[in-house]
């Protein structure tokens, strides 16, 4: 048992379990089962865990160049080009992390089995 296993399969969008079914049906939304092996991919649930993530780590690759153009002795259109492509990495950067992130936390959860946390329905006396 490999931690790189659903790893692999994640960033290829391919199932946890199998590695061979798809794991989306469209952008950022899961199938409800593997084509392949059949597991119920309803099991698990990331919430927003991903956004948290990809969120956080653009932030601290590109709010540098967020603060440092303005004070940046550039000319206005330089200021402007930068600006442009910045917001154009930041939207890239999103949309292509988001959906490997979704994958590796979602195969994560199905391959070791994680569960929502639960109280016992015991208590102790
Ligand atoms: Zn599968």
């Amino acid at each position: 048992m490999s931690v790189s296993v659903p790893l692999k399969a994640a960033l290829r969008g391919r199932c946890g379990v199998c590695s061979q079914g798809k794991l989306f049906d469209r952008f950022l939304k899961l199938k409800s089962r593997c084509d392949h092996c059949g597991q119920d991919f309803t099991v698990a649930d990331t919430a927003d865990g991903p956004a948290f993530f990809v969120g956080f780590f653009i932030m601290i690759i590109l709010a540098p160049f967020y603060f440092i153009l303005p004070v940046a002795q550039i000319p206005i259109l330089a200021k402007v080009f930068g600006y442009g492509a910045v917001l154009a990495a930041t939207i890239g950067l999103a949309y292509w992390l988001l959906p490997l992130a979704k994958a590796a936390l979602f195969n994560l959860q199905i391959y070791h089995r994680a569960e929502q946390a639960r109280f016992e329905d015991h208590a102790p006396n």
